[in-house]
């Protein structure tokens, strides 16, 4: 039982270059996959606000997310979207843009496939919260965040937002992040 810091990883945030990278397919289900899925967990649990965390958004450039809407924690291995439908707005956030809530239109409902940690198939139909979480998640695996999916006005009243939300919280940080970009 070591202290929850040590089971935790640190949440990579906006300009981090590993949020911007194709996550690589999980290959072969071991103990090391195990324990980064269990290591996401924690990580999740101790956010404030986090519903779901892809791999990236540790560091970790594989194709694996988790989420947990209902007290019931959930893992996806390679995941894909094979059908979506409808519309739905949602004031969307992210960890690893922390403090930001945008209004975005996506899919209602999705079907996303994929693996489960014992290397079965998944089929998981999505509607609304769910399906929303699910295709934020997918998008981290492909290097995409929440500012490439808005348009550019959108795009750059939330980059001004969010510069300020940042040098807010942390001024030198801020700066740091504002000259990364
Ligand atoms: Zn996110």
């Amino acid at each position: 039982m070591g202290s929850l810091s040590g089971m935790t990883y640190k949440i990579r945030t906006f300009g981090d270059p590993v949020l911007l990278t194709q996550a690589a397919a999980v290959t072969d289900i071991d103990g090391k996959v195990v324990r980064i899925v269990e290591k996401m967990f924690e990580t999740l649990y101790e956010s404030d606000s986090g519903i779901g965390l892809a791999a990236p958004q540790v560091g970790i450039q594989r194709q694996i997310f988790v989420w947990d809407m209902d007290d019931e924690p959930l893992v996806i291995l390679n995941p894909k979207i094979v059908e979506s439908d409808g519309e739905w707005v949602y004031d969307e956030g992210c960890l690893s843009i922390p403090g930001l809530y945008v209004e975005m239109t996506r899919p209602k409902t999705v079907l996303m496939k994929g693996v489960d940690l014992n290397g079965n198939e998944i089929s998981i139909e999505a509607d609304e919260l769910e399906a929303r979480l699910f295709q934020h998640e997918l998008d981290h695996l492909n290097g995409v965040l929440m500012f490439d999916r808005m348009q550019p006005e959108q795009r750059k009243q939330a980059m001004a937002q969010y510069i300020k939300i940042t040098e807010q919280a942390d001024p030198v940080e801020g700066i740091v992040r504002l000259r990364a970009e």
